[in-house]
């Protein structure tokens, strides 16, 4: 029976790569990817990377950026509608709430439906499947886009409530910012049952040694981890530093794990148009990405699924006086606007040295006036730098663009074409053959 059964799944799931949308994906592969992206093997392991913000603007102005393809763009199979329940233009909560349970809500909500329902989320459903499942991201780890995968709660500011619920819901890695959500009574109860602990670069890059760590909490900062042009001062691992661990202790679970990494901050990024800050947390996303990609490649059973939740800023690529790109400006930059804009002192008589020592532009007479007038003038310092890199932004807030979507490995076919953002956690679960809703 379950032999009849498979055989009807395959035919279904062949049947389903000739469709246009999928015909459309394949075709942007290489041909060996192409292959294995048309593989209907059984999938183990679904590891699923959000950059949040991260448009089609985006893509194409990292690739400027970069000055060559991403890793993400040779896995490029379509594109995903973010509308939420009440509005064209979805938040993190909403937009993460679909992309983990397969309901659509109010901007604002974790895991709950418009009328105040607990929704299940595919984390959820794989624990119950008896995988290992884990959250990492840049933010507070209780922050709305890993919330929606092990919580609900009716408004997403309560992240003190959302903490111990990972607990309960057994989320076996849980690495981020957010030490100050985590009680001491929780991360007591946490020890006995059997998580190692860490708190720096240095002691998550020593779990490796620990033979029988199989969970994992790792709190690298108070409140949400630095930006990635801030990092190196500091003690934290990078995103793929903890991609990369929680990978480890994750596949010692032979019955397979669901791992979702969140590259928080290139929204952040976006609401202050900071388009430096922007382009080198995408870059760290991209290297988180790589360490999945590098894993799924030797496992050959895990599916790699890779989509923003939304787009943010209304970021443009060019679209000054129809004078091209000058993203690679931006590699010169070494800070983010906020951390320029504390270096100012406070007659604001510095502005020329501090933004030509951290962003290597040399302002004009009406760029000093502009910054020193401005009530934001970190904001106004992003302004500047994003002109001069030719990088457009129509506001602060998200907008309702659609949004690429990536994939690598088994089952990579079935998230072609344009698909709702409630999709995922439905093909995903489809992927591993495990029930869901
Ligand atoms: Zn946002």
């Amino acid at each position: 029976m379950k032999k009849t059964l498979k055989k009807k799944m395959m035919i279904a799931a062949i049947a389903g790569s000739f469709t246009v949308g999928s015909f459309i994906g394949i075709t942007s592969l290489q041909p060996a990817e192409a292959k294995e992206s048309q593989s209907n093997e059984k999938v183990e392991n679904v590891i699923f990377m959000i950059p949040d913000g991260y448009s089609s603007s985006y893509a194409t102005n990292y690739r400027l950026y970069k000055g060559e393809e991403s890793v993400m763009d040779s896995h490029l199979v379509g594109m995903h509608r973010t509308y939420s329940a009440n509005s064209e233009v979805t938040d993190s909560a909403a937009a993460g709430t679909a992309m983990a349970t397969g309901t659509k809500t109010n901007n604002g909500v974790i895991s709950m439906d418009p009328d105040g329902n607990k929704l299940e989320s595919i984390l959820q459903a794989a624990e119950k499947s008896g995988k290992s499942s884990g959250l990492v991201a840049t933010s507070t780890i209780t922050h709305a886009t890993p919330a929606v995968f092990a919580s609900n709660v009716a408004t997403r500011a309560n992240e003190k409530d959302i903490a111990p619920q990972f607990l309960q819901n057994d989320v076996d890695v849980i690495l981020g910012g957010g030490k100050k959500y985590f009680s001491d009574d929780l991360l007591n109860q946490a020890k006995q049952d059997g998580y190692e602990i860490v708190s720096d670069a240095q002691s998550l890059n020593n779990v490796k040694n620990v033979k029988n760590a199989d969970k994992l909490i790792g709190l690298f900062a108070e409140d949400s981890l630095a930006p990635e042009l801030d990092r190196e001062t500091t003690n934290e691992p990078s995103l793929k530093e903890m991609t990369a661990a929680a990978i480890d202790v994750l596949s010692k679970d032979k019955d397979g794990f669901f791992l979702m990494v969140e590259g928080s901050q290139i929204d952040w990024a976006g609401h202050d148009n900071d388009a430096a800050w922007a382009m080198k947390d995408a870059e760290a996303f991209e290297n988180a990405v790589e360490a999945a990609l590098d894993f799924a490649k030797k496992d050959k059973k895990t599916l790699v699924v890779i989509a923003g939740d939304h787009d943010t800023g209304g970021m443009s690529v060019g679209g000054y006086d129809g004078s091209g790109a000058n993203l690679e400006i931006l590699k010169n930059v070494t800070a983010t606007g906020d951390f320029m804009a504390a270096q100012l002192n406070e007659e604001r008589t510095n502005i020329q040295e501090i933004v030509l020592e951290y962003a290597n532009i040399t302002l004009t007479e009406a760029e000093i006036d502009q910054i020193k007038q401005a009530s934001n003038p970190s904001f106004q310092i992003n302004s500047i730098i994003s002109k001069h890199a030719l990088v457009g932004w129509t506001h602060t807030g998200h907008t309702g663009t659609d949004i690429p979507v990536y994939a690598y490995g088994p089952q990579a076919h079935k998230f072609a074409g344009l698909i709702e953002n409630t999709d995922f956690p439905q093909l995903m679960a489809e992927a591993m053959k495990i029930p869901f809703n």
